[in-house]
């Protein structure tokens, strides 16, 4: 059976068999608070159980490498969200170690592009079109260094309100330590 028509069929018991009901909560989160993390598969649920942190609590938004790369792109604006329409009141961007995007080189990431059939033609159109490839896909150097740049990215945007702390942590994902490169509460 194909990987889809696995969770399909996984899915259609799971419903018939009610096991939705221990996750009944709302959409606004218990702990008025909003993470943006990465999308590795070691923290999918060692992040919020070594937060304590259950179904109904958090918003969490994912992306490689818990970056805000963009003042006005979509994660910045879920975030914004979030604290204008869904209750959260505190920001937590929480880096990890050993992530896929430390030290990603985009010329690595574009010879695996071309392997898989992407051409130099596209490559070329899109550089001449202003979209600068090698720049987009490029990671970063230091895990607490790319937090703290979330966290003042989050911090002195325009549009987020007075008073919401803004918080950055790296978290390990073997053990779900923690380590507090930001302390919000400072300096609001
Ligand atoms: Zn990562």
């Amino acid at each position: 059976m194909r990987l889809l028509d696995e969770i399909l069929e996984y899915n259609q018991q799971f419903v018939e068999e009610k096991r939705y009901e221990e996750y009944t909560t709302t959409k606004f989160p218990n702990k008025r608070l909003v993470i943006l993390t990465c999308m590795d598969t070691r923290l999918l649920e060692l992040l919020p159980k070594a937060m304590n942190v259950s179904n109904g609590d958090v918003k969490l938004i994912k992306n490689a490498g818990a970056l805000v790369t963009h003042p006005f792109g979509s994660i910045m604006r879920s975030l914004l969200v979030a604290v204008y329409q869904l209750q959260a009141d505190e920001v937590l961007v929480i880096g990890h170690y050993d992530c896929g995007m430390s030290g990603m080189k985009a010329d690595v990431v574009i010879e695996s592009m071309k392997e898989r059939g992407i051409t130099q033609e596209t490559l070329d159109m899109l550089n001449y079109s202003g979209i600068n490839v090698s720049e987009w896909m490029h990671g970063f150097d230091n895990v607490s260094d790319s937090v703290k740049h979330s966290v003042n990215m989050i911090k002195k945007h325009p549009l987020l309100p007075k008073g919401v702390p803004v918080h950055g942590l790296v978290i390990d994902p073997e053990t779900g330590r923690l380590d507090a490169v930001e302390n919000g509460y400072e300096g609001i």
